[in-house]
């Protein structure tokens, strides 16, 4: 059976605390800090974010999304204005270097909040043992 679709209030909630980078069960601690770092633990709750092995593995999908979109407004206007190709890829080539660890945290956190918002995390994901 599939898992029942979550409310629109509770996409928007998990949208915002994706934003602001916090913990989709308590909604105090931060998830990642730049520039490569995700938190195993989150330090307010104790909850695990990577809630099983190759977890992550959706998130590289959206960083393919999100790389896409943050391009987007280099590489229109140079292939309008009449640039050729390879000035095209290496612009687009630095930004995503440039870019690369904020799409690559956000891309986790995001991830993280819509399988959250898909399957809310429980009470049982508890705080870490000593
Ligand atoms: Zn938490």
């Amino acid at each position: 059976m599939a898992a029942p679709r979550p409310s629109a209030r509770r996409l928007l909630r998990h949208l915002r605390l994706a934003v602001r980078n916090r913990c989709p069960r308590c909604a105090r601690g931060a998830v990642a800090r730049l520039p490569w770092h995700t938190r195993e633990r989150c330090e307010v709750c104790g909850y695990l974010f990577e809630r099983e092995p190759g977890y992550y593995t959706g998130a590289m999908y959206l960083s393919y999304t999100f790389g896409a979109v943050v391009t987007l407004p280099v590489w229109v206007p140079m292939l309008l204005a009449g640039f050729e190709v390879p000035w095209i890829v290496a612009a687009v080539s630095a930004e995503l270097i440039l870019a690369a660890p904020l799409l690559f945290l956000a891309s986790r956190v995001v991830w993280m909040h819509i399988d959250c918002a898909f399957d809310p995390p429980s009470d049982a994901a508890g705080p870490p043992t000593p």
